[in-house]
C-alpha cells in the first residue's frame, strides 16, 4: 500500500518517539487492551493490545468492494451450510485424510442424520483480503480466506479509529484524521447476537462464550458482551470444561450449562484440534450441536469455513450452483479470488503439484487448519510436497497463488518491542452478520472492518499469534 507519512516525519526520531507515547496512552484509555503473556487469566495488569503507529493508504475503492461484496459471502456462506451433497462431495478427498476435519464431519453427518432441531442460523464471520498488486501500479482485492468460525478483532478494532484519528492530530495531520472511517463491529454483532437470541424466545435463556482456556484477548469479546448487557440480555462465560461437566439437553433438547439455559452458544473456541483435549470435548461439541440453541457457527457453517471448500468454489461453475440467476453477484464474488488449485489424486492434482515445485515462490501450500502458522511458503512448498505427491496425503492441502501487496512503512506498536521503521503489508477484513430463520433472512449485513498489519519479514500469522498488529485504513 502506497506510502501515507512524510519521509522526514517517518525518520524523526524524536518526534515518533513522542508519538509512540502519546499513541500508547490513548490505545489504554480507548480500550485497545490486551490481557498480558504473563497473566492470561487475570485483568490486575493489561497492556495495550499491538497497533500501528500511523493508519495505512487503503484506496477507497477497494474498500469499498470488499464490503460491497460481504453480504453475497455472507449469503453464500449460508447456502453452502445447507447443501449436504456439496459439503460431501468437496471435503470427500480432505476427510479421507485430515482426521480433524473428517471429525467435524462424522458430527455434521450425525446432525443431518438426526435432524436439525434448531431453524434459526446465526452466522458471524469475517473475509479477509490482501491487495494484489497489478503491474500498472493499481491494486485487485484478493481474498485471503473466509473464517466462519471464532473471527476475532470486530471489538477492538471499533475503538481503533479515535486513535490513530488522535494520533494525526497530535501529528498536525488534520484532514489526513479525518479520512479514518467509522468503525464499529462490536455493535453489529451483537446486534445480530440479539436477534438470534430474541428469535429464539426466552427471557432466561442466556448467550453463552465458548471461550479459550488462555483468554488473553477477552477485551475484544467483552466489547460484544457489554452490547448485549446493554440490550438486557444476559451472556455467560464458559469453557468446554464447563460444558463436559453440567451440559445437558431435556426432553426438547433444550441445552444447559451449569443450570443455566443456553439460548446461543457463540464459540470463541474450538477451531484447532488441539482446542479439544479430550474425547469428551469432542462430547460436549456434539452436545451442542444437537441441542436447540443456536449454534454461531453450526458445525455445517464451520465446513463451509474450510479452505477446501475455498478452493472448490474457484472451480468454474461452482458459483453458478449457489446463484443461478444472479451472474452480476457471481462475478462479484469471483472478482475477489485468487488463483486457487486441487491436490486431488488424478492429471489435475499431478499438475498443481508440478506447477508448484517448478515455482514455489508464486504460490502458498496450505492444510486444513486455522489460527496463523500453519501455512507453507517458498522452498518449504518442494519439501512437503516431495513427501506427499505420490500419496492421498496431499489432499490434505490446497495451493493457492500466493498475493502480493505492495509494502509500506510503518511503526508496530507491541509491548516491549523496540521502536523501529519496519516494512509492512496489511491485510483487510469485512465482518459479515446475519441471522436467518428457516427460509426467512431476517439480517444480512457489513458491519464493519478490520485493518491488520505485519512486518513483511512474516509470511504468515495474526495478531492473536503475535505477528499482525491492529491498523486502520486511510482511504486514499
Ligand atoms: P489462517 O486460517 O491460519 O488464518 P490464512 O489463510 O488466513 O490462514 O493465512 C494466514 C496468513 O498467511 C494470512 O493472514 C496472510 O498473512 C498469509 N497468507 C495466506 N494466504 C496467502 C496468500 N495467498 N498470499 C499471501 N499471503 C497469504
Ligand atoms: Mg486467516
Amino acid at each position: 500500500m502506497a506510502q501515507g507519512i512524510p519521509q522526514d516525519v517517518m525518520m524523526n526520531t524524536t518526534l515518533i518517539q513522542e508519538l509512540a507515547d502519546v499513541a500508547k496512552d490513548e490505545a489504554l484509555l480507548k480500550g485497545v487492551l490486551m490481557r498480558i503473556q504473563e497473566t492470561p487469566n487475570s485483568s490486575e495488569l493489561v497492556s495495550y493490545a499491538p497497533f500501528t503507529l500511523f493508519p495505512t493508504p487503503v484506496p477507497k475503492a477497494v474498500f469499498q468492494q470488499a464490503l460491497a461484496v460481504q453480504t453475497h459471502y455472507n449469503t453464500l456462506v449460508d447456502k453452502i451450510s445447507q447443501d449436504p451433497d456439496f459439503l460431501q462431495e468437496a471435503l470427500a478427498s480432505t476427510i479421507a485424510v485430515d482426521d480433524f476435519t473428517a471429525r467435524l464431519f462424522r458430527i455434521h453427518q450425525q446432525i443431518l442424520k438426526e435432524g436439525r432441531s434448531q431453524s434459526i442460523v446465526l452466522g458471524l464471520n469475517r473475509s479477509d483480503y490482501m491487495l494484489d498488486q497489478r503491474e500498472d501500479g493499481s491494486s485487485s482485492l484478493k481474498q485471503i480466506e473466509i473464517n466462519t468460525f471464532a473471527a476475532s478483532f470486530g471489538g477492538l478494532s471499533s475503538r481503533m479509529p479515535d486513535v490513530h484519528r488522535h494520533i494525526l492530530r497530535v501529528a498536525n495531520r488534520l484532514q489526513d484524521s479525518q479520512r479514518i472511517q467509522d468503525n464499529n463491529p462490536a455493535a453489529g454483532l451483537a446486534r445480530a447476537i440479539a436477534k438470534a437470541w430474541e428469535l429464539y424466545g426466552s427471557e432466561r435463556a442466556v448467550v453463552m462464550f465458548l471461550v479459550e482456556e488462555s483468554q488473553r484477548n477477552i477485551f475484544d469479546q467483552r466489547y460484544i458482551e457489554s452490547e448485549l448487557w446493554k440490550r438486557n440480555i444476559p451472556t455467560v462465560r464458559k469453557r468446554f470444561g464447563n460444558v463436559c461437566k453440567t451440559g445437558t439437553l431435556d426432553q426438547d433438547k433444550r441445552l444447559f450449562v451449569d443450570g443455566q439455559e443456553i439460548a446461543v452458544v457463540y464459540f470463541r473456541n474450538g477451531y484447532m484440534p488441539q482446542n479439544y483435549t479430550s474425547e469428551q470435548t469432542w462430547d460436549a461439541r456434539l452436545l451442542m450441536e444437537r441441542s436447540l440453541a443456536v449454534k454461531c457457527p453450526d458445525i455445517s457453517t464451520h465446513l463451509a469455513g474450510t479452505k477446501k471448500v475455498q478452493q472448490v468454489l474457484a472451480k468454474p461453475g461452482v458459483l453458478e450452483r449457489f446463484f443461478p440467476d444472479q451472474p452480476e453477484v457471481v462475478e462479484q464474488i469471483r472478482a475477489t479470488f485468487a488463483g486457487l488449485y486441487t491436490l486431488d489424486m488424478g492429471p489435475e492434482g499431478d499438475q498443481t503439484v508440478a506447477m508448484a515445485l517448478a515455482a514455489p515462490d508464486r504460490f502458498v501450500l496450505k492444510p486444513q487448519r486455522e489460527g496463523g502458522g500453519n501455512n507453507i511458503y517458498g522452498s518449504e512448498i518442494c519439501d512437503v510436497l516431495q513427501g506427499v505427491k505420490e500419496s492421498a496425503e496431499r489432499t490434505a492441502y490446497i495451493l493457492m497463488d500466493k498475493i502480493r501487496p505492495a509494502s509500506g512503512q510503518n511503526y508496530l506498536l507491541r509491548r516491549d518491542a523496540p521502536l523501529k521503521v519496519t516494512n509492512c503489508l496489511s491485510e483487510l477484513g469485512a465482518f459479515g452478520a446475519y441471522v436467518r430463520r428457516g427460509e426467512d433472512m431476517v439480517m444480512n449485513e457489513c458491519v464493519g472492518h478490520l485493518l491488520r498489519t505485519k512486518s513483511s519479514e512474516h509470511s504468515d500469522g495474526g495478531v492473536a499469534a503475535g505477528v499482525a498488529v491492529l491498523d486502520d485504513p486511510l482511504l486514499v
